[in-house]
Formats: structure tokens, C-alpha cells, sequence
């Protein structure tokens, strides 16, 4: 695996495979990486010639200043794992790399600026478009892979990518989860034992909830689910919500030709988690 900290080498690297014809799969992280970040990885070489990942805890996404400064950091480890996973290229720019000298336009997001993460973590999406528009700008891949864990994030980086006319193919995955159902995160590492525990109820909360709209209204379902979820040691709930996966307008009578996802954000402590599960239509 070959690593950059600085962006000209990395653009003379990409020069050289492009000028081979070779398609190029980017798969932008934020690093203490897991399985979910290196499934994206493995999805990444079925699609294209050369897998190119980076590592980057982008200042601009995070309005919480304590949250950025516990952000976990595994560089090494991070390293091991992008190796055995076969990962061809890791670029790993500074702060200055990314934002010194450049102007980056801002993007108009509209609905998906004001709903669910948006209305919870202001000024995060905008960040989220700044720096995949730099990442973009620099890498100009083929095609890039999200996970579709941050399901509003994969929206917003659609409509970036069609606004600033790149003409990246924009690839949503699949959520990772452990055993116990907790979906893959970074932010997993942060929570204590006992913390961990309860934050195993989340999924199987959510998976009930989507099975109970076949007998249950949206309302009373919503009732039910909160009340699970506010029985979690230390919990505190931003928002419990059922959408349409298209567009992510709310749910408030549901039937059973729609399909329909729940999309949660929950502190378990001081550590704030996201999950969300979609439900296809039978037949
Ligand atoms: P992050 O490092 O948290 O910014 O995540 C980098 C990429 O990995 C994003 O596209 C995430 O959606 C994706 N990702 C994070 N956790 C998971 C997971 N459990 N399953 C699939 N993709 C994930």
C-alpha cells in the first residue's frame, strides 16, 4: 500500500494510473477503523481497478469541540488493517493540506440541511459537502463508497457531487454490525463495558419497531419505541423517526405497498449514536 501525507505525490500516483485507463474507487474515513470501513473497502476493489482510502478528522463536520477532541485516533493500527485488506492507496492529508489557499464553494442542501442530523448537529452537513467536495477535487475517483449508517450523509454527498457537476458515481453500502446487532462506529470504542450493553438494545429497538407497523400505527409504534429507547441506562434521544428511504420526509400513516425506514440518534452517555434499518414492500 502506498501512503500519502501530502497531495502533489498523490497526484502524480493518480496521473500515473489514470494515464492506464484504471477506474479509481475512493472510500473517505474518519479512521479508527473497523469492519464497517473495511467492508466499504472490499465493495470498493469489486467495482474498480485501485482502491484509494483517507483518513481525515475534518474539523468543519464536528460543532461539537469536545466530540472532535475525543474523536479516537489509530493511525497504526488503521495502517495494519488498510494492508490486510488489500487497499492500494492511503492518503492522509493535515488540516493545512485540505484548507489552506483553497476556495471551496458552499453547496445548497435544502431539506436534508434542516432535518434529523442537520437539525441536531448544525453546520455539520455543510462541513461533510466542504471536505468530499476537496476530496473530489483532489482524488477526481471513478467512483466513491459510503455507508449507509450515515443514510442522510450518502443524500447529502448525492446532491453535492450532481451541484458541483463531478462526475463521481456516488455507491451506498451497507450497514456492518457486531454480533449483538450495534452497528460498526468508531465512536463504539468510546463507551465503557456497561455502556456497550445498552447500546446493544438499540437495534433490536429498531428492528421491533419496523415489525410492529404491520399491526401498530406509526403514532403508537413511535410511542412504543421511545419508550424502549428512554429505558436505556443513560440515554437521551435527539430523534426517533419514520421516513420514506427516497426522500426522507416523515411517515405519519403508513401502508403496506411503501417502503419505509426507521433512522435514529441516541447518547448513551456522552456518546452519541445513529442506526437505521429500511423496510421493502412484500412481493
Ligand atoms: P467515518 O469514519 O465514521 O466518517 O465513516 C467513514 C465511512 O464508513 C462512512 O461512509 C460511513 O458511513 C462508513 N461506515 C461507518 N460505519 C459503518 C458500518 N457499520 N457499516 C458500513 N459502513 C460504515
Amino acid at each position: 500500500m502506498l501512503i500519502f501525507k501530502e497531495i502533489a505525490p498523490l497526484q502524480k500516483e493518480l496521473q500515473r494510473l489514470n494515464a492506464q485507463g484504471l477506474s479509481i474507487g475512493f472510500i473517505p474515513t474518519m479512521g479508527a477503523l473497523h469492519n464497517g470501513h473495511l467492508s466499504l473497502v472490499n465493495i470498493a476493489a469489486t467495482h474498480c481497478n485501485v482502491t484509494i482510502c483517507s483518513i481525515f478528522v475534518n474539523p468543519t463536520q464536528f460543532n461539537d469541540k469536545d466530540d472532535l477532541e475525543r474523536y479516537p485516533r489509530t493511525p497504526e493500527h488503521d495502517i495494519m488493517l488498510l494492508q490486510q485488506a488489500k487497499c492500494d492507496i492511503l492518503f492522509m492529508p493535515g488540516v493545512e493540506d485540505m484548507y489552506a489557499n483553497v476556495t471551496i464553494p458552499s453547496f445548497e442542501l435544502g431539506y436534508l440541511n434542516q432535518i434529523l442530523e442537520a437539525a441536531h448537529r448544525p453546520g455539520h452537513f455543510d462541513g461533510v459537502a466542504q471536505v468530499v467536495y476537496r476530496f473530489f477535487d483532489i482524488i477526481k475517483p471513478t467512483k466513491a463508497f459510503f455507508g449507509s449508517k450515515d443514510y442522510q450523509q450518502v443524500m447529502v454527498v448525492r446532491r453535492m457531487t450532481q451541484l458541483a457537476g463531478f462526475s463521481t458515481e456516488i455507491i451506498a453500502c451497507p450497514i456492518i454490525r457486531e454480533k449483538s446487532g450495534l452497528a460498526m462506529s468508531s465512536r463504539n470504542s468510546l463507551l465503557s463495558e456497561a455502556e456497550k450493553a445498552e447500546a446493544e438494545k438499540i437495534s433490536a429497538y429498531l428492528s421491533e419497531a419496523l415489525n410492529g407497523l404491520d399491526t401498530t400505527s406509526i403514532e403508537q409504534q413511535l410511542e412504543i419505541t421511545t419508550a424502549q429507547l428512554l429505558n436505556i441506562h443513560h440515554s437521551r434521544l435527539d430523534y426517533l423517526v419514520f421516513a420514506n428511504p427516497d426522500t426522507l420526509e416523515p411517515i405519519t400513516h403508513w401502508q403496506a405497498n411503501q417502503p419505509v425506514m426507521v433512522l435514529v440518534a441516541v447518547f448513551i452517555g456522552k456518546i452519541r449514536l445513529i442506526d437505521n434499518m429500511v423496510k421493502h414492500p412484500r412481493g
